[in-house]
C-alpha cells in the first residue's frame, strides 16, 4: 500500500505538498476547499499554477492525490433545498478535483433520514447520475464505506455495490474503505480469518477491484458499535495485527491508503513510518 496521509490545506492547497513531503506521504488526501462551507470558491489561476510547481518541486508528480468531499454534502437529503444545494455542491466538488487534476472524491454517500435505505440509494443514484450527466467528469467518485452513524447509509457492503449498480456508472465510481467506519459497523477485520471473511464479502459485494483508496484508522469504539470515532493505529480496539496483515496485502500494494487519524502531524508521522515498517514484515 502506499501510505499517507489527510494533509492541511489552510493557508491554501499549494501548502498541501511541503506538508506531505515533511510527513514522508507517498499518498495524499486533502479537501479542495473549507470542508464546513457551503459556498464554493472559484480557485485563483495563479494558485493552480503554484500547487502545479509545488507537487513537481516536491516529487509529487507520480504520487497519488485524492481529495475529501464536503461533509455537509448530503446526495439523498429529504428536504428539497438541501438536496439542490448538495447536488450543486458536488457538481463543483468533482470540477475542483478536474482543475487540480485529483485522482479520486472521496464521498459519503448520505443520510436517507427515515426514508429507508432503499429509498436513500435510488436518490444517491440519481443526484450522481445528474452531475455526470450535466459534467463531463475526469476524476473518479470514490464511495467511502460508513460507520452507520444514524440514517447513513455505506455501512453494508451491498449499499455500495446497490449505488454503483443502479446509478449504471461503473467506470466513473469506486470504493473508498475506511478501516475504522467497517469495523464499527459489524465487519471483523481484528484477524486473519476475520479479514479474509471481510475480503470475500467485498468481493461478492461491490468486488475488490473497485477499491480505490484506503483510510486507515483504528476505532476508539468496539465492533457493532456504529459510532465513527478514529484512533491512532494500534490504539483502538482494531489493532496492530490488522493492520499488519493489510499492509502485506499484495493486491493492495498500489493502492492509496491515508491516515485520518487525531492527534496531528506527530501522530501522523509516526503511523505513516509504523505502517510503512509492517509492509516488510511476513
Ligand atoms: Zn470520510
Ligand atoms: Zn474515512
Amino acid at each position: 500500500m502506499k501510505i499517507g496521509c489527510h494533509v492541511s490545506v489552510a493557508g491554501g492547497i499549494q501548502k498541501a505538498f511541503e506538508r506531505a513531503s515533511i510527513l514522508q506521504c507517498e499518498a495524499i488526501q486533502i479537501f479542495t476547499q473549507n470542508q464546513r462551507q457551503w459556498k464554493s470558491i472559484a480557485y485563483d489561476p495563479n494558485t493552480v499554477q503554484e500547487y502545479q510547481i509545488k507537487r513537481k518541486h516536491y516529487h509529487f508528480g507520480e504520487t497519488p492525490v485524492i481529495a475529501h468531499a464536503s461533509y455537509l454534502i448530503n446526495l439523498c437529503a429529504q428536504e428539497r433545498e438541501k438536496l439542490e444545494k448538495s447536488r450543486r455542491a458536488f457538481l463543483e466538488e468533482l470540477k475542483r478535483c478536474d482543475v487540480l487534476g485529483i485522482d479520486g472524491l472521496v464521498i459519503h454517500p448520505g443520510a436517507h433520514g427515515g426514508k429507508g435505505s432503499d429509498w436513500g440509494i435510488g436518490v444517491i443514484a440519481e443526484s450522481i447520475n445528474r452531475a455526470l450527466a450535466s459534467y463531463d467528469a475526469q476524476v473518479k467518485i470514490l464511495l467511502e464505506t460508513t460507520a452507520g452513524q444514524g440514517t447513513g447509509i455505506g455501512s453494508r457492503f451491498e449499499h455500495l455495490q446497490q449505488i454503483i449498480e443502479r446509478s449504471g456508472q461503473q467506470s466513473k465510481l469506486g470504493v473508498c474503505v475506511d478501516t475504522c467506519h467497517i469495523f464499527a459497523a459489524g465487519y471483523d477485520i481484528r484477524s486473519a480469518a476475520g479479514w479474509e471473511k471481510t475480503l470475500k464479502k467485498m468481493e461478492d459485494t461491490f468486488r475488490i477491484e473497485t477499491i480505490e483508496a484506503f483510510h486507515l484508522n483504528d476505532s476508539k469504539k468496539e465492533l457493532n458499535s456504529f459510532r465513527d470515532r478514529h484512533a491512532p493505529v494500534g490504539e483502538g480496539f482494531i489493532g496492530l495485527e490488522s493492520f499488519s496483515l493489510l499492509m502485506r496485502m499484495n493486491q493492495f500494494k498500489e493502492t492509496p491508503g491515508i491516515l485520518e487519524v487525531p492527534g496531528g502531524d506527530t501522530v501522523f508521522m509516526k503511523n505513516i513510518e509504523l505502517l510503512k515498517s509492517m509492509r516488510g514484515k511476513s
